[in-house]
């Protein structure tokens, strides 16, 4: 086995504890939350692992079985990540995908200051198929700083700009944990034989335009004319080369928008007729997603605003997302507002 590279020996923990040290006010909660945090998302890395090789063993099986499997996963996912932050006494109040309402934690030993909304496994119909999931987070700070006890509805609804950290796990062919504090996108990669996140890829940026788009083209016909036209147009050859753009699809949402972190381009899920308000959650889907890739100097809009500026009306709301490349993303706002580019009008 080759030797670990020696620029890669900064683990997760080490990396949080010395960014806390830049704010001389901080209590070190934070540090224990992360840890927490990457704590359960080491135990679903595992476990995923363990229920793909479950699901090739029950192929056998009836469909409905491995929709079965599927959900359990889900919620074990979510018992596991709701367990550890209630047990680690730092989260006031929680608000996941698989909870119908938020989960209000009273730690009685500790001043709990934080605020977590969470989806345990983003893609999972993808795992009967063993294709990448993950699992995505965003942590705020809870509003009146000096209350005690358990936090309230208004703690989660607040806008995504008022992140304090977001990230996402990726379990795919290795895993990955993307995240952010607002000091740029690092990257860590897993090693199971060190049980250890290290760093492998910091201050990532996204390119400022890229070639690749990234949506469910099975929608085309159940979107707006707008929406239409500007996939046209990606779809078009151009004089500059610049197009005909490359399509990828993995429809983990989470993955699909890591990819294009790292190559550029777009990702687009518009409102569609089924879909009215989109099918990304604001509150626990696409406001961290937006915090990492703004970060990393792209930029994430609902086709009229900033999703971080989004005040989110309820913990399950749905937005529009696109998200990508600054350029693209821009390009494709200018679509959606009617202002074609001077290529589309001569087609
Ligand atoms: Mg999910
Ligand atoms: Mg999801």
């Amino acid at each position: 086995m080759p030797f670990l590279s020696t620029d890669r020996l900064i683990t997760i923990d080490h990396y949080i504890a010395e960014e806390e040290n830049l704010h001389p006010d901080a209590s070190g909660d934070f540090s224990s939350l992360l840890h927490d945090l990457t704590f359960a998302i080491r135990i679903i890395s595992r476990d995923v692992r363990r229920a793909g090789l479950n699901d090739i063993l029950g192929i056998t099986n009836s469909t409905n079985i491995h929709g079965e499997q599927v959900r359990k996963l889900d919620k074990y996912s979510n018992e596991v990540i709701k367990k550890t932050m209630i047990q680690g006494g730092n989260i006031c109040v929680m608000a996941s995908e698989e909870e119908d309402d938020i989960v209000p934690v009273n730690s009685e030993s500790k001043h709990a200051k934080y605020v977590l909304a969470y989806d345990p496994l983003d893609g999972s119909s993808n795992i009967d198929v063993n294709i990448t999931i993950g699992s995505i987070f965003s942590v705020y700070q809870r509003l009146d700083q000096s209350a005690k006890g358990a936090g309230t509805l208004q703690d989660l609804l607040q806008p995504g700009y008022k992140q304090v950290a977001a990230g996402y796990a990726l379990y795919g062919s290795s895993t990955i944990l993307v995240y952010t504090t607002g000091h740029g996108v690092q990257v860590f990669t897993y090693d199971p034989t060190l049980g250890e996140f290290l760093l492998t890829n910091q201050n990532l940026k996204i390119p400022s335009k890229g070639r690749l788009f990234s949506c469910n083209m099975g929608n085309y016909y159940n979107w707006d004319e707008r929406v239409r036209q500007y996939v046209d147009y990606l779809r078009m050859k151009s004089d500059d080369g610049d197009r005909p753009y490359g399509l990828r699809y993995i429809a983990t949402g989470v993955a699909d928008v890591h990819r294009t972190l790292h190559y550029g381009g777009i990702y687009l899920y518009p409102p569609d007729l089924n879909n009215l308000e989109g099918k990304f959650r604001l509150v626990y889907e696409a406001n961290a997603l937006a915090m990492i890739v703004e970060q990393a100097g792209g930029r994430a809009s609902n086709g009229i605003v900033r999703i971080q500026e989004i005040v989110p009306q309820n913990i399950h709301q749905h937005t529009p997302l696109f998200i990508g490349s600054k350029l693209d993303v821009m390009e494709c706002e200018l679509f959606l507002q009617g202002n074609h580019p001077a290529q589309l009008r001569q087609f």
